[in-house]
């Protein structure tokens, strides 16, 4: 844009380039003033400047003649999409050291605690049932988790499958179990190690439940009865 600028100014004369190029220098300077108030380049981490005093940009690995035109590259699309990209690795990154931190747990037992830097208060409680559905005989797992001190109505447990290749800590990973985790901020995550077996997602098959007033969720799973589903 600058460029063309100067082109059509040198077009139309002299005094238009001195002129251009004077408001060009102005509006610099005034970017320049304005990004010294706003932004704390000290603090940018993808800024570096190099030995020729000019300056890069460690995301995007472009260099660039001054502070102000580092500036307004960090809001041009190529930077901006590469923030996104790191934001969205970063995440992955702390989704992964999170399951890996319920993994090492896991190894200990059943239940498991997530080593994390965010307050937690505890474990809630839990009770896991074995039993067979009356009708089908299909082997079921009920969980039950206690969460007594969780405040307001609105957070309340998720849960999640990972595989045995998902997880990280158990090596080498053994395909006969999958892990059901169910997370509740601020209590700490809880696993639980389950065959791996297909789970029936039938209608009233796989059920959850999340009772507000008692603060307790509730899980049924059927697995599939493999024997019973060839017949
Ligand atoms: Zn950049």
């Amino acid at each position: 844009m600058v460029d063309r600028q100067n082109r059509v100014g040198s077009k139309f004369g002299g005094g238009g380039v001195s002129s251009a190029q004077q408001t060009e220098r102005e509006r610099k300077e005034r970017l320049r003033q304005l990004a010294m108030e706003t932004v704390d380049l000290a603090r940018d981490p993808y800024l570096m400047r190099n030995h020729l005093g000019t300056y890069e940009c460690k995301l995007c690995l472009t260099l660039h003649t001054n502070e102000a035109n580092y500036l307004s590259h960090t809001q041009g699309k190529k930077h901006q999409a590469g923030l996104a990209r790191r934001a969205a690795m970063e995440a992955k990154m702390a989704k992964q050291n999170e399951a890996t931190d319920v993994m090492m747990a896991l190894r200990a037992g059943t239940q498991v605690s997530q080593a994390q830097s965010k307050v937690k208060i505890g474990r809630p409680g839990y009770e896991v049932s074995k039993s067979r559905d009356p009708d089908t005989n299909a082997r079921c797992l009920t969980f039950e988790l206690h969460y007594p001190e969780l405040d307001g109505g609105n957070r309340q447990p998720r849960h999640r499958f990972m595989s045995a290749y998902e997880q990280r800590v158990e090596t080498p990973p053994d395909n006969n179990y999958q892990y059901l985790l169910i997370a509740c901020d601020p209590y700490e995550t809880v696993g639980f190690k389950i065959p791996n077996e297909k789970i029936d997602k039938g209608e009233g098959k796989f059920v959850t439940n999340w009772d507000v007033d008692s603060r307790m969720f509730t899980l049924t799973l059927h697995f599939v009865d493999e024997e019973a589903e060839k017949n």
